[in-house]
């Protein structure tokens, strides 16, 4: 498969200095708070989450979550339950959820009902990419680094059935061209 050509939608050197300022921006606002809590959504969000965290100047702890939206390709059904639950308590804490891509919206949704219940300091959202066309309802994302068209996209962190997440870059699903490794 080549490494680069039409499928790019978003090159490796702009999502470097994309997760820069991002860090750079949770970092001012987070400056003084003893330790925020980083929840990484698996599978998706490890790689960008590793660079995104490596780059926070504040005091922090990683952990992770796993959910599953019941899936049929890649139509979701809509529902969303969770998998892998947190390692420890976050009660009193402040919670960055950090996600890979907000598509219809309901998972981020569905996390920050959860984790809002069981009593944090605050809970806010940061995700890589964002489908702004497929969003329903309020969603708030409070550190966001792309807005997308609305297509299957793989790399950095996203699959295909499992395929295509350690592309550098996020491309547009092209089954002609991805499919072949
Ligand atoms: P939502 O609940 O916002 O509709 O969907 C969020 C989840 O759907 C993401 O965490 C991700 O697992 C999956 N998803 C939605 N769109 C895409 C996409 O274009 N590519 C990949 N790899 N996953 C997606």
């Amino acid at each position: 498969m080549a490494d680069t050509g039409p499928n790019v939608l978003i090159a490796e050197e702009r999502i470097a200095p994309r997760v820069d300022e991002l860090a750079a921006r949770i970092s001012a606002d987070y400056e003084g708070v003893d330790e925020l809590v980083v929840i990484g959504v698996l599978k998706g969000a490890f790689i960008f989450l590793a660079d995104l965290a490596r780059r926070l100047t504040v005091p922090h702890r990683i952990d992770f979550i796993a959910v599953s939206s019941y899936a049929d390709g890649d139509q979701r059904s809509g529902e969303v339950r969770m998998v892998l639950d947190l390692r420890e308590s976050i009660e009193n804490r402040h919670v960055l959820v950090v996600e890979d891509i907000v598509d219809t919206g309901r998972t981020l949704r569905y996390l920050v009902q959860q984790f809002e219940a069981r009593g944090p300091a605050s809970v806010r959202t940061c995700a890589l990419t964002r489908k702004k066309a497929r969003n329903e309802g309020e969603i708030r994302i409070d550190y966001l680094g792309f807005d997308i068209p609305d297509m299957w996209v793989v790399g950095y962190g996203l699959d295909y059935a499992e395929r295509h997440r350690t592309l550098p870059y996020i491309a547009a699903l092209d089954p002609a061209t991805l499919d072949a490794d």
